[in-house]
């Protein structure tokens, strides 16, 4: 069945909505995004998504197309039209299409930002735990990955990596130390103590990895922000990464080295119940 996506202030079948060609989005990578996952037909952590996705507009100097009210709407919408209720809503804004090729980028005053939201239904979203095996490669990314843009080309080349691998992810690589997964933040634990790497540019600012922290704490579990080698990683007891289509996924393999002999560790399990059980309770 065709899905109802919104492209600018449009509700319209996924085969009618159209995009320019001289969209930004399309030739220059000029757009961010957010994905928001969605649980007995609710949106979890709608604030926190809304909130990066601001931060994400201003640190590109891209005007602030749609509100926020307004956009909660789009959200809720789409999720009863395509009756969804486990899944996700994907955001997408970029800077417009300028009607030409430019490097400079056209003034806000005459190019309006494209908004562009469709949902992906993925039944079994909340029951489905596939541990993950990864591999290591470079992290030769731009330097500002806590904004959230939509150049995922080297993301998408490391994942590819990964499969070729026999291998499910991979983890990125920098200066010695683990920056991140693909399309998720990275953590490992040691006799009880949860580490993970301490904000900065150099990753994504995850709205899982927020909340996960702060229900850890809550739970008087021991967190650490620090960044860690692959070696440490694989004596580790073990490992899990956290996104908001995945929430929190043991990794059980990490080039080759098995951790916790192979299976799913306890607290990547204690951690992923809590945060279910949290963020369903403050879904909107
Ligand atoms: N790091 C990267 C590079 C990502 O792409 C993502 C998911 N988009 C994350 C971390 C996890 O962020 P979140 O928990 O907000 O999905």
């Amino acid at each position: 069945m065709s899905r109802i996506v919104y492209v600018n202030g449009d509700y319209l079948p996924e085969e009618d909505a159209k995009i320019s060609v001289f969209d930004r989005g399309f030739l220059f990578a000029d757009g961010v995004y957010e994905v928001t996952s969605v649980l007995d037909g609710k949106l979890i952590d709608f604030e926190g998504h809304a909130a990066r996705l601001t931060r994400s507009l201003d640190e590109l100097d891209m005007p602030h197309p749609i509100s926020h009210e307004a956009l909660l709407e789009v959200h809720r919408k789409l999720v009863a039209d395509n009756g969804i209720v486990e899944g996700l809503v994907y955001l997408q804004i970029t800077r417009g299409a300028p009607g030409d090729r430019d490097f400079a980028f056209p003034n806000p005053e005459e190019t309006t930002p494209t908004v562009v939201l469709f949902t992906q239904n993925k039944p079994g979203l909340a029951s489905n735990v596939n541990p993950v095996k990864v591999i290591s490669i470079d992290d030769i990314r731009w330097g500002r990955r806590d904004i959230k843009t939509v150049q995922l080309l080297y993301p998408s080349m490391a994942k590819m990596a990964a499969k070729a691998a026999g291998c499910d992810d991979a983890w990125l690589v920098e200066d010695g130390k683990v920056t991140e997964g693909t399309s998720n933040n990275a953590y490992i634990v040691k006799n009880g103590k949860i580490i993970t790497r301490e904000l900065s540019t150099d990753i994504l600012h995850g709205i899982t990895r927020a909340a996960v922290l702060r229900f850890a704490a809550e739970a008087q579990m021991e967190v650490e922000e620090r960044s860690f080698t692959i070696a440490e990683a694989q004596e580790a007891d073990e490992a899990f990464f956290t996104s908001a289509s995945a929430f929190v996924m043991p990794v059980v393999e990490i080039d080759g080295a098995k951790l916790n002999g192979g299976k799913p560790g306890p607290v990547a399990a204690r951690l992923r119940e809590i945060y279910l059980e949290e963020s369903l309770k403050s879904a909107i």
